[in-house]
Parts: structure tokens; sequence; C-alpha cells
């Protein structure tokens, strides 16, 4: 149900030609600055994965979210094993959009694909971080505490300089995942790995 025929960007996941070297990237990615060091889809946002990925957007589909994880981890853990993956976050579901719905959709697939990789999902890690992003809206004091609050994090060592998975349903132009990636890195770790359901191509 699930075929992906065509290689992908090693660095953005976009469609790319046979025999194409993605080491630094694609035409489609070349000039971007990511905060996450590479890029895994299970397939572009067309087709019976389309279909899929709009189900997942409905309350109530978080079973649906664990078939299609366990099917997408079954296909993916040769790519994945070599990365050493300590841990697996999803995008929180304030980043993507609020939607009125029962349940983050990336979470489900986060869980499920740490459960094959044998890792912690860690659902809370950015949530954690965040916390230490906006300090250009606190006042000096309170900023402080905040810096004070951030180190406290990374010594806590959740993150510990090792590789994360970040999991999301599309990714469209990177955005999302890059400033996402963006706080892991701020909180410890050491890569970030964006893992996607579908690559979305403009
Ligand atoms: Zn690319």
């Amino acid at each position: 149900m699930f075929t992906d025929p065509n290689p992908s960007c090693e660095r953005c996941a976009a469609t790319v030609g046979p025999y194409v070297n993605t080491a630094d990237g694609c035409p489609r990615c070349r000039g971007e600055s990511f905060a996450f060091d590479g890029a895994l889809r299970l397939g572009t946002y067309e087709g019976p994965l389309r279909e899929v990925i709009l189900r997942l957007k409905h309350a109530h589909n978080e079973g649906l979210a664990e078939i299609v994880a366990a099917a997408w981890a079954e296909r993916s853990l040769d790519k994945l094993h070599p990365l050493s993956i300590a841990s697996v976050v999803p995008v929180p579901l304030h980043w993507w959009r609020r939607w009125q719905r029962g349940y983050n959709q990336s979470e489900a697939l986060a869980r499920t694909l740490a459960q094959s990789l044998g890792v912690p999902c860690q659902t809370h890690a950015v949530r954690r971080v965040r916390r230490t992003v906006s300090q250009a809206n606190l006042s000096l004091p309170a900023g402080r505490e905040n810096v004070r609050g951030a180190s406290g994090a990374r010594r806590g060592g959740t993150l510990g300089r090792k590789t994360v998975l970040l999991v999301d349903d599309v990714m469209t132009t990177g955005r999302t995942v890059h400033e996402v990636a963006r706080e892991l890195r701020n909180g410890g770790a050491g890569r970030v790995i964006v893992a996607m359901l579908a690559r979305a191509e403009m």
C-alpha cells in the first residue's frame, strides 16, 4: 500500500532523481539552513498515504496511527538502526495547528516507532525546552531565571548529546520541524533526524 519507488534527499526527504548524491542536499533544500541533520520519509503526500494522513487528523483514530506507525517502522528499521537513535520525540500539536482533535497524531506515531526501536518516546522534551526560548519577552530577572532553568534541563540529560528522531506526519517547507529541531538542539540533543510519514512537494 505504501510504496516509495523514488529515492529521496537525505537532508530534506524531497524526491530526487536516481543516483543523485544528496549528502549536501538537493536543489530543493541546498539554500536552506535547517537545524536538523537529516530526513526520512515513508512516501510522498499523495494517493493512499495522503488519505491515511487526512484520516489521522480526526479524533479517535489513534488505533489507525498505531497500525500505520508499525508498518512504517517495519519498512524503515534498516534505515533507522544505523543512525543509533537514542529517543523519539513527536512534533507537539501546537506547532502544527490547533485542531480540535482528541490526540496528537504525531505523538501516536512516535510512540509506536519508539517501541519498535526499543528507545524511549519523549513526549514532553520540546515543551520542557520551549520555556527557554522566548526570552525576548521576559524582564531581566525572569530572563535570568529562565536561563538557569534551561541549563538545569540540559544537566537533566534526557537528550544527552545523542541522536533524536523527530516525528511528524507531513513535512512541506520544513520550517516547523526546523523550529522544533532547534529547540531540541538547545535542549542538548546531539543530532536531530526528522522522520515524516509523507513529504509534501509543492
Ligand atoms: Zn533536499
